[in-house]
C-alpha cells in the first residue's frame, strides 16, 4: 500500500484540467485590500448589476418557507412555464443548476475518451472543460475578427467527433452571428453530431437579433440550445439555466443529472422571472446606455474594443495584468482574459450608471500611472 497517493490515480486527463477562474468575489477583494466591501465595484462576471426584479423577490421570499422540503425534481412548474412561453413541449426542456450544468450534461451523456468536440477559440471557458473532464479531446478552432469561423468550425467535424459548441453572443468576445449564418451551420452538421448553441446573452440583443433558435429544435433533432437566468434575469447566485432540445436527447440528459438539480428558490424565482419581461426589456436599454459609456470613455483613451453584443465588453489595455492590478487597488473588479489567449484585453461588464463612472475613472488613473501603456494600445 502507498499511503496518501489517491490524487495521483485520479485520471490524466482529470490531473490535466487548469481550474476555473472566476471573477474576483467582492469580500475577497475587501479582505486583501482591507476595503470596506460595500465601496467595491465589481464589473468582472456579467451580472446584471440591478440584480433580480421586486417580484422575483418576492417569489424567493416566498419559496424560502418551504425550505425544509426537497424541490421538485422534475420541475413540473418552471418546465411548464417555459414550454409556453417558447411553445414547446416540456419533454424537450432539461432545467440546469445554472445553463453550466446543462452543458456539463451533454458532455456527461454524450461524451466518451477519445471522443471530440470541436470549439471555437477565444469561446467560453467551460467548453473545453466539461470535454477534457470526460476524458474527450477537443479542436480549438481558429477565431475570425475574435467571433467563430463556423466553416472552419464545419471542416473540424470529424467521424470522433460528437459535440460543437457555439456561443452566440460569444463571451468573452461579445462577437455575434445573425441567425441565419447560424441556422446554416447546423443545417450543415451532420445528424450524429450534436450542435450545443449557447445563448447566454441573447437577452441583451436587440428584439429584432434575437435567436430564433428554439423554434429550429423541431427540424434539427442534433440541436440543444442552451439558455440562463444568470444574466439578463440577474439570478446568478441561484444557479438555474435550461436547455431545450429534442425530447430523446432530453431524456438521456436527464438520466445523468442529479435528481435535484435545481433548487426550489431557483426554480421559483425563475417562474417569476419569466412573468416580469419589463424587467428584462429595462436591464436591455440600460445596457445599451451604459455600453455606449463605456465605448465612450475608451475612445477618450485612445484604446480598442470590440463592439459587443453582450453585457459586456472587451478593451485592449495593453499591460493587462498591470491594469488590473490598478483597478484591483482602486476597489475595481474586472476581468482578465488571458486564459482566453487574450493577454492585453480586460473584459468589462456594463454595471450601473456610477459603477461605468467609477470604473472610467479608475481606468483613466490606471493608464495615467503607467507610461504609454494608452498609446501602445491603440490600433
Ligand atoms: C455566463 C455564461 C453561461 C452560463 O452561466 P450559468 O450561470 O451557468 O447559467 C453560459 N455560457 C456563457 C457563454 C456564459 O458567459
Amino acid at each position: 500500500m502507498n499511503p496518501g497517493n489517491a490524487a495521483a490515480h485520479a485520471p490524466e486527463y482529470v490531473r490535466g484540467i487548469a481550474p476555473y477562474v472566476g471573477g474576483k468575489p467582492i469580500e475577497e477583494l475587501a479582505r486583501e485590500m482591507n476595503l470596506d466591501p460595500a465601496t467595491i465595484v465589481k464589473l468582472a462576471s456579467n451580472e446584471n448589476p440591478r440584480g433580480p426584479s421586486p417580484r422575483v423577490r418576492e417569489a424567493i421570499a416566498e419559496a424560502a418557507r418551504e425550505l425544509n422540503r426537497y424541490p421538485d425534481g422534475n420541475g413540473y412548474a418552471l418546465k411548464a412555464a417555459l414550454a409556453a412561453r417558447l411553445a414547446r413541449g416540456p419533454d424537450g426542456i432539461v432545467l440546469g443548476n445554472g445553463s453550466n450544468d446543462v452543458l456539463e450534461l451533454v458532455t456527461q451523456a454524450f461524451l466518451r475518451p477519445g471522443d471530440h468536440a470541436v470549439w471555437s477559440q477565444h469561446a467560453f471557458i467551460v467548453y473545453p472543460l466539461a470535454t477534457r473532464a470526460r476524458g474527450a479531446i477537443g479542436t480549438e478552432v481558429p477565431a475570425k475578427d475574435h467571433g467563430h469561423d463556423l466553416d472552419a468550425m464545419l471542416a473540424a467535424i470529424t467521424p470522433r467527433t460528437r459535440v460543437v459548441f457555439v456561443a452566440n453572443p460569444n463571451n468573452p468576445t461579445g462577437t455575434w452571428l445573425p441567425s441565419a449564418a447560424v441556422e446554416s451551420f447546423v443545417a450543415a452538421v451532420p445528424r450524429d453530431v450534436l450542435v450545443v448553441l449557447d445563448e447566454a446573452y441573447d437577452d441583451f440583443l436587440e428584439p429584432g437579433d434575437q435567436s430564433g433558435a428554439v423554434d429550429w429544435v423541431g427540424r434539427y433533432p442534433h440541436l440543444i440550445v442552451s439558455r440562463t437566468f444568470s444574466k439578463a434575469h440577474g439570478l446568478a447566485g441561484l444557479r438555474v439555466g435550461f436547455g431545450v432540445m429534442d425530447a430523446a436527447v432530453a431524456d438521456l440528459l436527464n438520466r445523468v443529472r442529479q435528481p435535484f438539480n435545481v433548487n426550489s428558490l431557483a426554480q421559483a424565482a425563475a417562474i417569476a422571472a419569466l412573468e416580469d419581461s419589463g424587467y428584462v426589456e429595462e436591464s436591455r436599454r440600460m445596457n445599451r446606455e451604459g455600453m455606449r459609456v463605456l465605448e465612450t470613455g475608451f475612445a477618450r483613451h485612445g484604446l480598442r474594443f470590440l463592439p459587443s453584443h453582450g453585457n459586456f465588453v472587451l478593451v485592449r489595455v495593453g499591460d493587462a495584468q498591470r491594469v488590473y492590478q490598478s483597478l484591483l487597488a482602486q476597489g475595481v473588479i474586472v476581468r482578465p482574459v488571458a486564459n482566453y489567449g487574450l493577454p492585453e484585453w480586460l473584459r468589462v461588464t456594463v454595471g450601473l450608471p456610477q459603477e461605468n463612472e467609477r470604473f472610467l475613472a479608475a481606468l483613466a488613473q490606471a493608464l495615467g500611472t503607467g507610461a504609454g501603456v494608452a498609446a501602445g494600445a491603440h490600433r
